[in-house]
């Protein structure tokens, strides 16, 4: 069965690289009816946090990319790597090295000199004679043949063992280090598939050897390529949103950022859109792109309008409901959140705008924005804002379309055009010049607020 996982270090939070690493990992396990498993590489304790954990799971949830088996966490596991450390050393697949730093910094000082890429010389690989108070694990890496392995995204790769050093498994004080730990990981997960960012490819045939010399099992690899801004320069602050929650924070919906990274580098035929079961049904690792992909803002914020005019109103709704909170608006009274997004969601980009547009629904009106006010009520409203209000306040059944039909009566009493009433009415009852169609807007609002509120802009 297929066994996928995701392996973040927490030293941050979740970024858009990472996310879409855990979502293409995801994938496969899911369109295989496979094991997705997440494991936190927390080994370098300095680095690794807390809060970072904390926010990679957040962000994992919120995307709806739910692991199988774990967190597992790798300082949790040491005995384990310690004994298998050990049974290296026993078998002299690995050996104590005694070279001082002094040794190792002159050696490479002189590789460099000669122009060469510094590695280690194999000082203490075969010398019974060294010795110390103080060694590190060196893992004996085969020094002839090659290392291939068919990347399922970058084709055949091949590394020459003699390009390959020694390398440490264990620092002096004992402790793992990272390649060591993901290798054994690998194998006792019974992880298959490893998808994970280029920058790890020649991390790879390093631990190919280690689990050979093991007796493990070599799953499949797919190096995923890296994520750049639209500038073509390494995705970064400077390009806005990084954080994987920072979207939340934006207004995207989750199915829009989950839509948007599967497709940033990966495509099948020329669709756009997919549902989360089409991703499951057509992702393949073998149809990601080995190019580097271009963030692209315009076509994100196409995607999350496209969710938000889509999916049932309900599943928008809790969304809707958060920003409002961010922005301290009080949705407890006034109409329920399903309307508001029906009536707003082809309006607007992000579901942040939405509640910031949508604040007239649940706050007093107190003063009107000021462009619009010059605009359309002084001092031309005056007339218009009278015969509005008294065609409104005859209304029987506050709807939609009692509501257009006295706007039309009030326009015709005047012998003036619809806008002439509609505006100056549209700024006294949201406080603003740009709502969503007005009889649809005013039956969302209390029949007695809309009077009061066009009392105030007449005032
Ligand atoms: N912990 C590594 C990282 O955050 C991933 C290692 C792996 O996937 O093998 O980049």
């Amino acid at each position: 069965a297929v066994v996928t996982r995701f392996a973040p270090s927490p030293t941050g939070y979740l970024h858009v690289g990472g996310a879409r690493t855990a979502l293409y990992s995801w994938l496969v396990a899911k369109a295989q009816g496979g094991e997705f498993v997440l494991r936190i590489e927390d080994t370098d304790r300095e680095r690794s946090t807390q809060p970072a954990i904390d926010a990679i799971l957040e962000g994992m949830n919120w995307l709806g990319l739910n692991w199988d088996k774990g967190p597992f966490y790798q300082t949790q596991r040491f005995d384990r790597y310690q004994q298998l450390i050990e049974q290296l050393l026993a078998e002299d697949k690995a050996y104590k090295c005694y070279c001082s730093a002094e040794r190792l910094e002159k050696m490479r000082e002189e590789q460099m000199a000669a122009g060469l890429k510094p590695r280690y010389d194999g000082h203490c690989r075969d010398n019974p004679n060294v010795s110390g108070d103080s060694y590190v694990i060196r893992f004996r890496n085969p020094q002839q043949g090659s290392v291939v392995f068919d990347d399922h995204i970058r084709g055949r790769i091949e590394f020459a063992n003699t390009e390959l050093d020694d390398l440490i498994i264990a620092r002096s004080d004992g402790t793992p280090t990272y390649n060591f730990c993901v290798v054994i990981d690998d194998w006792d997960m019974g992880i298959t598939h490893v998808v994970r960012g280029e920058d790890h490819i020649n991390n790879t045939p390093r631990q190919i050897n280690i689990l050979q010399a093991l007796g493990a099992p070599v799953p499949e690899y797919a190096h995923v390529s890296m994520i750049l801004g639209d500038d073509g320069k390494k995705l970064s602050k400077r390009h806005g949103a990084v954080s994987v929650m920072q979207y939340r924070d934006d207004g995207y919906l989750p199915e829009a950022v989950i839509n948007y990274l599967a497709r940033l580098g990966w495509s099948h035929g020329d669709q756009e859109i997919f549902s989360r079961e089409e991703l499951i049904k057509y992702f393949s690792l073998d149809d990601v792109n080995k190019a580097a992909s271009a963030f692209n803002t315009e076509k994100l914020n196409w995607l999350n309008q496209h969710y938000m005019k889509t999916l049932p109103a309900e599943q928008v709704a809790p969304q809707l409901q958060w920003q409002f909170e961010q922005i301290g608006v009080d949705t407890s009274h006034g109409p329920v959140l399903t309307e508001v997004v029906a009536l707003q969601a082809e309006r607007v980009k992000t579901l942040k705008e939405m509640a910031e547009m949508s604040r007239y629904f649940y706050q007093s009106v107190e003063s009107f924005e000021p462009t619009a006010a010059k605009k359309h009520l002084r001092p031309v409203a005056k007339e218009p804002l009278q015969q509005v209000k008294q065609r409104l306040a005859d209304v029987n059944e506050w709807q939609a379309e009692a509501i257009q039909q006295a706007i039309h009566q009030a326009a015709a009493d005047l012998d003036v055009g619809m806008g002439k009433v509609g505006m100056p009415l549209r700024v006294a009852a949201t406080g603003g010049g740009n709502s969503p169609s007005l009889d649809v807007t005013l039956a969302l609002i209390p029949q007695s607020v809309v009077l009061a509120r066009i009392d105030l802009a007449l005032d």
